[in-house]
Order: C-alpha cells, then structure tokens, then sequence
C-alpha cells in the first residue's frame, strides 16, 4: 500500500469520503479484487478520498504499482463471481466459470456485437469532426482487452490497433479476433511513434495509476484534429448518489479513480485536448429491463446466499425448494462455489457511465 498525492493538482490536502476495509472476506463485494495475488498486502484499511483543492476523487492509500502490475498480470483478477445463482446447482460448469468464460468462443462473439453501439458512437464523431473516410481512419484501443471493440470497430471497416496489459487477453483477442495490430504493453511504449485519428478508453481511466500522465502521452499520438473517448463512471449519477460507499463501482483496490464531470472535464484539459462535451452510455444497461433483471438476479442472489450461510426456518424452505429443482450437488462443491456467489441486492449500473470526448486541434 502506499499513500498518493492528487493526480491534478499534486495536493495532498483531502477529504475523507468513505473508509473501506477491506479484508480477505469482503473482497468479493468488489468488482477488481476478488482474486487479488497478494491477499495480506493488498487488504487492510482502505479509502476514498476528494482533493480539496480540485474535487478529484481518488483511492488513497492504493496498491503500490508493483502491486497492481501483479493483480494485471493475468486474467485472476475478473474472478469467478458475479454468476447468477443457477450455475451453483449446474455441475456442467466449471467452478471457475467467469475465468473460462473470456476463452469462450460463443461468448466472445456476442461481446463483439455488444460492443457494435461503440463503433456507432465513433462513427457519428468521424462524420462531424474528422475528415478522413472510414478506411482511413485509424483507431487505437488502450487497454482492449479481449478485443470484442476492435473486432466490432474492424468489422465495420476502421484500421484498427489495440494494446493491454494483460498478456492472456492480447493472446486471445488475436488467437480468437484474428486482430492483428495488437499489443501487450502501454501505448507510448508499444505504439511510440505511431499517430492515430481516434484513440478510446473503455473502462480504463479509473484502473490508471497516473492517469494524467497517459492523457499527456496520447495526446502526442493523436494525429490533427484526432479524437479521444474516454469511458467511465460518473459521480455525478444518481446511483452514485444514492448508493454511496456501496455504489456498484466502488472498488479500492481496482478502481484508482471516480471522476465527476468537473474533474474528468479537468483532466482532458490539462493534457493538452479540448473538452467536446459528454453523452450518456446507450447500451443495454439503461435500458428498463436491465434494472428489473439486474435487481432481480441481485436479490435471487441475496436470499440464497443467506439460506445457505444461515439456518432458520424460511431459510430451511429455501433449500428444500431448490433442491426439488435442482439436482443434488456435493457439499462441497456448493460451498465452494457459494463463496464465488455475490450476495449483493444492488448489482445495478443504470445511468452511471458517460463516454467524454476530447479533441487534439493543432
Ligand atoms: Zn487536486
């Protein structure tokens, strides 16, 4: 663990927003740490502090960079959670089931058409603010992942590139994606020398130690009048608001960052590009019938958890239902894969995350 000085403005002058703890127990509340490498280090009090200087939002104290190079290192750190409850009765699957689930190949194709609203959203920015044909424009993706936006961004005709620091997935995408300009490193590292009309950030800024110091740098890859998305999770949401230190984003050890309007507005600026303004995330998740399932799974979830952790009376009716349902599983096994099971009612994202785009105008 270390303690950290505000990115923006090098303060170190905060206010205490939330304490977490974080023990080995709890980790699975979060999204980042379930399978953190080095549980006895990276555990212990944690924070969420505000800069009172600029309003940043940061982790402090946070994971050493050595410690975060260790939990990126390979695919662990997403875990086996976040399952729907059936999957704990279905011997069929592997216990570690969301690990697997990034080789599968059904999976990866879907996550490809997801993924197309992200290529629609570059699109209408191309036809307004740049000049090249969609042949010509040339799209790197930092931090891509398993590649399912890129296929989606290649498929529709942009001269793609990626890089990541997850070795796993830079193999995967390109075994799986057949993406070639792929890379397993930081851009400025692995693409130095290269420029690019648009560069994308999907759910990467909050993970970035020095989040200024990557803008700076592609701010120098970006060609003239080249265009930067940055997508994440806004403090300014209702969901935020409403649910505070156990917002679905909240995650001290994954999550470095929690911008606001204010400060991600901010950090473009002070990189050097001009701040174009923000729109709202326009996939599935703010759709109404997310909420409604995504709650439902959420409390599902909940009460079985509980059933099995607890005795009592309803919790006895709870079991027996389930097992004239189910096929017996060995004890286990069921407990095992209990502790993979997230027992939160509120896994709902709605509403929370914004794509804020900037411009390179020299
Ligand atoms: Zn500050």
């Amino acid at each position: 663990m270390e303690k950290v000085k505000c990115n923006l403005c090098g303060e170190s002058n905060f206010l205490l927003l939330h304490k977490i703890d974080v023990t080995e127990k709890n980790l699975k509340f979060y999204l980042y740490s379930r399978n953190i490498p080095n549980k006895k280090t990276m555990t212990g009090e944690l924070a969420i502090v505000k800069c009172k200087n600029c309003g940043l939002v940061y982790a402090n104290p946070r994971c050493t960079n050595r410690e975060l190079k260790l939990l990126y290192s390979s695919n662990k750190h997403l875990g086996g959670n976040w399952r729907n409850w059936p999957y704990l009765f279905d011997l069929s699957q592997p216990d570690d089931l969301q690990v697997k689930k990034g080789y599968d190949a059904k999976y990866l194709n879907n996550v490809a058409k997801w993924r197309r609203w992200r290529v629609d959203f570059v699109e209408r920015y191309r036809k307004k603010y740049l000049k090249t044909t969609v042949k010509n424009t040339q799209l790197l993706d930092v931090g891509c992942g398993y590649g399912a936006f890129l296929k989606a961004a290649s498929d529709f005709g942009y001269d793609v590139y990626g890089c990541d620091l997850v070795k796993d997935r830079v193999s995967i995408a390109k075994k799986h994606y057949k993406l070639k300009n792929l890379k397993k490193g930081s851009p400025e590292k692995v693409f130095g020398g290269k420029k690019f009309n648009v560069i994308t950030l999907w759910d990467v800024v909050e993970h970035l130690p020095d989040p200024k110091k990557l803008l700076i740098s592609l701010n120098k890859m970006l060609k003239k009048n080249g265009l930067i998305f940055i997508y994440t999770m806004s403090l300014d949401s209702w969901s935020y608001r409403l649910f505070g230190k156990c917002w679905y984003y909240i995650d001290p050890i994954g999550h470095l960052y929690y911008f606001s309007d204010k400060t991600i507005r901010k950090l473009i600026e002070t990189s050097g590009l001009y701040y174009l303004g923000k729109e709202l995330d326009i996939s599935r998740s703010t759709k109404p019938f997310y909420i409604i399932k995504a709650f439902k799974s959420g409390l599902e979830n909940y009460i079985i958890f509980n059933a099995y952790q607890t005795s009592g009376f309803w919790q006895n009716i709870i079991k027996k239902v389930l097992k004239l349902f189910f096929k017996p599983i060995p004890e286990k096994k069921l407990k095992k894969r209990m502790e993979n099971l997230c027992p939160y009612i509120f896994p709902i994202r709605y509403k929370d995350s914004f794509i804020y785009a900037g411009q390179k105008r020299k």
